[in-house]
């Protein structure tokens, strides 16, 4: 383990503790799952809040969390996240929303490169969704370990066996069970602990808004009170037990099984069951790789990796904040530390924490916590922060674009204001800009994984940098990497056009997969690279 020169010993030894008791995760899940309702549940559970709210105002309870745009007010739904954190039993839960909308933007995946688990939940009588899949596809990607939670099982669903299999089948991971609900979807009655084989039995709270009431007994006496259905879920935890559904770490942490809880989130069903299962098996932060090999150990000096940028959170303040993932080191308000891209000096004075619009000053901080910089300058998504030595993490990686549109300016009177304010956009990853020989400079080609994205680009062209613009859409929804030299081949193709990204990574667009293979099979010699894959 490498120590910093200057670093008292127990400072290190303060930072080691700190980071082994920190839990940093997000929740994935489909639209409507019910994220929000968990998060809050857990949130009240922690002691974090006193009364869950429902978001949005949904019940007519207070609204929480990520309300601060106006843009996300008038849609009722959540852009950017949010992150809470929470203490459980001398654990620090780092919880990171991701925004849980259809049209859901990059930010969400580049909130899964700042975690060290997630949470996926699934909606117990739909089982696995396409957002949730697509989710779950960049916690493979990244070796995320994914704990798994099958919520409203106060809801008449699916068996639960037919939900694990759902599960199986579409992440390809071994489904470890460590409750298993008494009562079928729709009568949830409690749960079995399969590790100790004893019941929790829950009695509802009107309204869900405070703790569900929790005894916890015997099996013998779970019999006697539950009669059929306790034999039945018995029964099923056995089945399990015997076909290889017991949580094992190394399997957990290895990307090839996920440990499965079941809640009623909505009535407080389940919700200490999951702070309990995060505690003891989400992995704390442990050594970061960093670039050009070797790996910063979490009691190494300070450093910390921009995941996320937000602008106009505060609509008071103009300013722009910046999310770190602190990976090693203690930050302590004041520190100077280097970008390792520009090599400049940044002293870390304006720092806070947010939890929707409601902030606060940080002065000190571990490996594992998320801390926002107020309007930090030459800043960009994936810089590293560090204290020397400085070290660089690898890039975040560009998630592969689906949409395409060619943005135009509508005041032509100010080309400058258009250009920088793309730039910014660029930097902040709010849209990827890409330059297309093609059109030239006065036309650059938008790209977002959602199209929501495009909205939030053009609301704040128009109101921040006063260079408005239309974004006409391009048919493209394909996009791989390619070296430039094929750029004419590229360009001279119907339904295909060649793109440059700002860090110079060329890309081919392409109408449709089928287009893509046409192409493909009458150039076989092109390289055509996923635009994930090896990032
Ligand atoms: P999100 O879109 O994933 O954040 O979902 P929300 O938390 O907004 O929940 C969507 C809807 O499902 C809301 O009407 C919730 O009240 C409801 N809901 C959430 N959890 C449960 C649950 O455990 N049981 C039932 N019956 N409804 C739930």
């Amino acid at each position: 383990m490498s120590r910093g020169p200057d670093a008292p010993h127990d400072v290190q030894v303060g930072v080691a503790s700190e980071a082994a008791r920190r839990r940093t995760l997000a929740i994935i899940s489909h639209p409507d799952a019910g994220k929000s309702t968990l998060t809050e549940a857990l949130a009240l559970h922690a002691h974090a809040i006193r009364q869950a709210g429902h978001v949005h105002g949904k019940a007519g309870r207070a609204g929480v969390v990520s309300d601060w745009q106006e843009m996300e007010k008038a849609r009722g739904i959540s852009i950017s996240s949010a992150v809470l954190q929470l203490h459980h039993e001398g654990h620090v839960l780092n919880v990171l929303d991701t925004p849980g909308h259809a049209d859901f933007s990059e930010d969400t995946y580049r909130v899964l490169a700042a975690v060290d688990s997630a949470i996926m939940l699934v909606d117990a009588a739909r089982g696995m969704e396409r957002q949730t899949r697509k989710l779950f596809e960049v916690c493979r990607h990244r070796r995320i370990p994914v704990i798994t939670v099958v919520n409203k099982w106060d809801r008449p669903g699916l068996e639960a066996l037919a939900v694990l299999d759902d599960i199986a089948a579409a992440t390809g991971l071994r489904p470890t069970p460590l409750n298993w609900p008494v009562g079928i979807a729709g009568d949830f009655r409690g749960l079995l602990d399969t590790r100790r084989g004893d019941y929790v039995r829950f009695t509802r709270t009107p309204g869900g808004a405070s703790l569900a009431l929790s005894e916890r007994m015997d099996a013998a006496t779970a019999a006697r009170e539950e009669g059929a259905a306790w034999a039945q879920a018995q029964e099923e935890a056995e089945l399990l037990a015997v076909s290889g559904g017991e949580h094992d770490r190394e399997a957990f942490l290895g990307h090839e099984s996920t440990p499965v809880l079941f809640t009623a989130a909505v009535v407080n069903f389940g919700v200490a069951q999951v702070l309990d299962a995060l505690a003891e098996l989400a992995p704390a932060p442990t050594a970061q790789r960093v670039t050009g090999g070797g790996s910063r150990e979490v009691d190494d000096p300070f450093s910390a990796q921009i995941f996320k940028i937000q602008a106009g959170m505060n609509p008071a303040h103009r300013d722009r904040l910046a999310f770190a993932r602190i990976h090693s080191g203690c930050f302590q308000r004041g520190m100077t530390v280097v970008n390792a891209r520009t090599q400049r000096p940044l002293v870390l004075k304006h720092v806070q924490t947010v939890f929707g619009s409601d902030r606060q000053t940080v002065d000190e901080a571990w490996p594992g916590d998320v801390i926002g910089l107020v309007n930090a300058t030459h800043i960009q998504v994936g810089d590293t922060l560090a204290q020397a030595p400085v070290v660089a993490f690898p890039p975040i990686p560009a998630f592969a674009p689906e949409h395409f549109g060619a943005a135009r300016a509508l005041d032509l009177g100010k080309a400058k204001q258009f250009r920088q304010g793309l730039a910014a956009l660029d930097a902040e990853g709010v849209v990827q800009v890409l330059h297309s020989d093609r059109r030239g400079h006065g036309e650059p080609v938008l790209a977002a994984v959602g199209p929501l994205q495009y909205e939030v680009a053009v609301h704040r062209m128009a109101h921040e940098f006063h260079a408005p613009l239309q974004i006409d859409p391009l048919p493209y929804s394909v996009a791989r990497r390619v070296d430039t030299r094929h750029a004419t081949l590229i360009d001279s193709g119907r339904g295909s056009e060649l793109v440059v990204r700002s860090d110079g990574q060329a890309l081919a667009l392409f109408l449709d997969e089928w287009r893509l293979g046409t192409f493909q099979r009458a150039h076989p010699d092109v390289e055509l690279l996923p635009v994930m894959g090896a990032d």
